[in-house]
């Protein structure tokens, strides 16, 4: 027998941005797609038009686009928005509010079936029946027993509801679900589940109040005539994975109906329940792979904007909730699409952890060459008001070179290395106190006229001669000269970092030497000692 080629999809509502679980969603449903030689297709769930929120959906692409999860199917590949069917997109339109006409047909052919019926009820009529129950201590549900006490097409009589249907607009179709009937069901990471069907309501699957269909109605004609033929998605869709079941036995859909895979949740830091954009402002972290500004201003930091490469975004995201097997923990995208597979996707939440998201990020700047670093560095430099123009490139890159083992991100390298830059405004009280004594300033005076007088070779002199050189002959020769007059080799040394740094802090003394100059060095001490007089 000919496989099927597989075709999965990631179905977002655009009700706001695209947190970072929904990214791994995308992730595995694309990873799985692209390992199978099948198709990975985006469709957009905005028929609920009360939680639709403006940006949202071009938010979602972009952020996939960052990401690299690009889709061969969907409402918008590389830029391009898709309406209407192509031999590439055949089942345009992937926006569900311009599917609308499609699903009406569907839900009055359930009503013939005898899987579903009209309902009237009113939104006042419905809440008074929820009030009621609650004075009971119960809860009101929409179901077998209660459909028979409520205005619909099961207890009206037949001329009633034609001129209901006819004349008002405020009725629903509603699934007709079955007493005491126990529906089986097999998720691809958990396993056999079964569920009476007693504990389920009848669901709302199209409104006539706004022609539209609700998300199950919709979800299910779609992932049909779309051939899915795995519905990967998150967890919190599992309650409604009887309903989908039984909707598809009731179109006659089963032998064809995809299978489902529910992933885990993210879990925050602590593993104590889901992970929120609350947990990411609250202990400073992103949750959203793009910045996002809500309708009222307000700014939620985004990976991108933090500084993250979307590389070492996707690696991390990947392996919270999978794992390969083995101790390998970086992978590029292509690596992931070859070794991915639903079986080792973890059952339980999956706990997210700051500190390994920064460790991902700094494996993958290590990565990047010493010219690529400078390209980054460069627009913040910029950015800090220094004039780049007059720093030869090389001077960057050899300076990323010495500092990009201390960062996480490209953005750390300012606080890092500032003063290779601009010369300290003041220095710190502290260090001015314990390093500033009048003996080691009486020693800098001899240090600085013995700096003036060393032959070396600095970055703008340098030449051809390789920097590692220069700066083990500057080391050389001021600690040959330390040690020479015996004084202390830490107390010499930091007053000359306070003075060159602000603190007593910083790189190597040789190494900063070599990048500001001799010149630079000389005005720093004076001054520094005209500073601490
Ligand atoms: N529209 C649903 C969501 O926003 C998709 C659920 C599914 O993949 O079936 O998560």
């Amino acid at each position: 027998m000919v496989e099927k080629k597989r075709r999965v999809r990631f179905a977002p509502s655009p009700t706001g941005p695209l947190h970072m679980g929904g990214v791994r969603t995308a992730l595995y449903n694309y990873l799985y797609a692209k390992q199978a030689g099948g198709d990975f297709i985006i469709r957009i769930e905005d028929t609920d038009s009360q939680r639709f929120v403006p940006g949202a959906e071009e938010y979602i692409i972009e952020a996939l686009n960052w990401c690299g999860i690009i889709p061969d199917e969907g409402v918008d590949t590389n830029g391009k928005v898709v309406e209407t069917p192509s031999e590439k997109h055949p089942h345009a339109p992937y926006r569900q509010s311009q599917r609308k006409p499609i699903y009406r047909a569907y839900a009055e052919k359930l009503i013939e079936n005898g899987y579903a019926y009209y309902a009237f009820d009113s939104a006042d009529e419905l809440d008074a029946k929820r009030k009621e129950a609650e004075a009971n201590k119960e809860t009101f549900i929409y179901n077998y027993k209660t459909r028979q006490e409520l205005k619909n097409s099961l207890t009206l009589p037949a001329d009633e509801v034609k001129n209901l249907l006819e004349t008002t607009t405020n009725w629903t179709i509603r699934f007709k679900n079955p007493e005491n009937e126990i529906v089986k069901m097999d998720d691809l990471i958990r396993g056999h589940i079964e569920v009476n069907t007693n504990t389920i309501d009848d669901k709302v699957l199209w409104k006539r109040a706004d022609e539209l269909p609700t998300y199950h109605l919709a979800n299910i004609v779609d992932d049909h005539l779309m051939e899915i033929t795995e519905v990967i998605r998150g967890e919190e869709w599992l309650p409604s994975l009887p309903l989908h079941y039984m909707l598809y036995k009731a179109f006659g859909w089963s032998d064809t109906q995809p299978r489902f895979a529910h992933l885990s949740l993210l879990l925050k830091p602590d593993g104590k329940g889901k992970l929120s954009k609350r947990d990411g402002d609250r202990l400073g972290f992103p949750v959203f792979p793009l910045k996002w500004v809500n309708a009222e201003g307000e700014v939620s930091r985004g990976y991108r904007e933090d500084g993250y490469y979307p590389q070492a975004f996707v690696n991390m995201l990947a392996l919270l909730g999978w794992n390969p097997g083995t101790e390998q923990e970086l992978f590029t995208i292509d690596e992931l699409v070859e070794i991915f597979s639903l079986e080792r996707v973890i059952k339980s939440g999956a706990r997210f952890n700051v500190e390994k998201a920064k460790w991902f990020n700094q494996e993958y700047l290590r990565k990047q060459t010493d010219s690529q670093l400078a390209q980054q560095f460069i627009p913040i430099l910029k950015e800090k008001g220094v004039d780049t123009d007059k720093y030869n490139v090389m001077f960057v890159e050899q300076l990323c070179s010495l500092i990009k083992e201390r960062a996480h991100f490209v953005a750390d390298f300012w606080d890092i290395c500032s003063y290779f830059f601009i010369a300290p405004v003041s220095y710190a009280e502290n260090d001015v106190k314990k390093f500033c004594t009048p003996e080691t300033m009486e020693i800098i005076s001899k240090v600085k006229e013995f700096i003036g007088n060393m032959d070396i070779k600095e970055f703008a002199t340098a030449g051809n001669t390789p920097k590692q050189e220069c700066v083990s002959d500057i080391e050389v020769k001021l600690t040959g000269y330390i040690k020479e007059n015996e004084w202390k080799m830490g107390a010499v040394m930091n007053t000359l970092r306070l003075f060159f740094v602000g603190q007593a802090k910083g790189l190597g003394i040789a190494d900063i030497i070599y990048f500001i100059g001799k010149e630079e060095v000389l005005r720093r001490i004076s001054a520094g000692q005209n500073a601490v007089k």
